[in-house]
């Protein structure tokens, strides 16, 4: 089966085609077809395509929507230049798999995009107001230019937290607001939390009940994971992905007292203060440079920029607080996974934040810190480090090809 991986961000949608079945998810031969991705969707988008194999085609494109975009998309899968093998028309995908961002506590597992479903999305955009109305566009998109007997499936980032214990999601305000409009923890990121605790029991061989670890997932957004008997235990964002570690742009844990001095001494509102901790905070709010790990790290290199070099340092601690926090909620880990754009590839960052742990186990083989970047997966501990430390690369859009076959399974087969 062919299915089509859709991931659609306020002005962004990227993509990727997936040829797995149930088959090929056993022996792990899913194959990328193709990929893309489509930004400044609203404007003069920039819009990036590639088979897989051949050199990425980039060009500029106005595209009003993500009907728009996805139309672009469409067009170009099916174009006679393209020839993606496998692709001759559009009955050649079989399915479309959506990344989905708040599922609260209605999806606590993956799901066909039916009305109700679509209703059940809706019902969370209070929870996530930048991002479920983009997947739902999304949705629509698809349906309206696929066709609406093409299967649609939901991936919600949320819902391999759902297992998360009341002690852990919890906030400690008063009871009834959780029982009135579900305020609590949520956590973000689940896909790839998931898909790295997945490859950690292939590399390993241990069982889901055996699966004690710590997930790192640190890109432009970053969270930290407690899993436990293969299960998400904590998590460190929240009720929306601000919470929790110092991210690109974003600040993670904030005493909200100081949002109120904010309001009185710079007079912002409310939207103010949330665009401030969104977009202005985290690595770019601190170095007054930018929220880009790898130009930060050339800046605190080359220039010995200070500020570079002081969110550099935040980052590293607020990471290392967190894994201190689930090896004593866990009472001790297995193994500490790294992933997302600078868990992979930033090793001076990974040796940061596990420096100085070695008196809970942890000890770094710096050269083969140093090595895996780039897209490698293995192990970076000694091999007597109590506790392991792997670099395991994400692939979100891997696990939502997968779900999207187990999920329709049981729908009448279209090929
Ligand atoms: P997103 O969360 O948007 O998917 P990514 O997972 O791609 O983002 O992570 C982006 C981050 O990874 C950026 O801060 C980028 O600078 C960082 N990064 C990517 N490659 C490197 C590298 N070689 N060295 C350091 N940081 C890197």
């Amino acid at each position: 089966m062919n299915i089509l991986v859709l991931n659609c961000g306020s002005s962004s949608l990227k993509f990727q085609i997936i040829q797995t079945d149930l088959e090929r998810i056993e022996k792990n031969e899913d194959r990328q077809l193709a990929k893309g991705l489509i930004e400044r969707i609203g404007s003069q988008s920039l819009v990036t395509f590639q088979v897989s194999g051949r050199e990425a085609e980039k060009h500029a494109a106005p595209l009003r929507d993500h009907r728009a975009a996805l139309d672009h998309i469409i067009r170009w899968i099916i174009g006679p230049e393209t020839r993606i093998p496998g692709i001759e028309s559009l009955t050649d995908i079989h399915a479309v798999g959506h990344r989905v961002v708040h599922g609260a506590e209605r999806f606590t597992k993956s799901a066909i995009i039916d009305e109700t479903v679509i209703h059940g999305v809706e019902d969370c955009i209070d929870l996530a107001p930048l991002h479920n109305p983009a997947n739902l566009k999304g949705i629509a998109a698809a349906r309206e230019l696929l066709g609406a007997d093409v299967p649609q499936v939901a991936v919600f980032d949320t819902s391999f937290h759902s297992t998360m214990p009341e002690t852990s999601f919890l906030y400690a305000i008063p009871y009834q607001l959780y029982r009135r409009h579900k305020i609590r923890r949520y956590g973000f990121h689940g896909t790839s939390h998931r898909y790295v605790a997945y490859r950690y029991r292939q590399l390993t061989g241990k069982t889901r009940e055996e699966t004690n670890i710590i997930t790192v997932h640190l890109g432009n957004g970053c969270s930290a994971c407690a899993i436990k008997n293969g299960h998400s235990f904590d998590t460190s964002m929240g009720l929306s992905p601000l919470e929790g570690l110092v991210m690109g742009t974003r600040g993670g844990d904030i005493d909200p007292a100081v949002l109120e001095l904010l309001h009185h001494k710079e007079g912002m509102s409310m939207t103010d203060i949330d665009n401030m901790l969104n977009k202005q905070s985290g690595l770019l709010g601190i170095s007054g440079l930018t929220n880009d790990m790898r130009d930060l790290l050339e800046e605190a290199r080359e220039h010995q920029d200070r500020r570079a070099n002081l969110a550099i340092n935040i980052f590293a601690q607020r990471t290392k607080k967190y894994l201190g926090a689930y090896l004593a909620e866990m009472n001790g880990a297995d193994a500490i996974v790294f992933t997302g754009g600078i868990g992979e590839n930033a090793a001076v960052i990974r040796q940061r934040i596990c420096t100085g742990l070695d008196r809970l186990g942890v000890v770094i083989d710096d050269q083969l810190n140093s090595q895996m970047v780039g897209g490698k997966e293995g192990a970076i501990s000694t091999p007597d480090s109590p506790m392991k430390v792997f670099v395991i690369p994400t692939n979100e859009e891997l696990l939502i090809a997968r779900d999207t076959v187990r999920s329709i399974q049981d729908l009448p087969r279209r090929f």
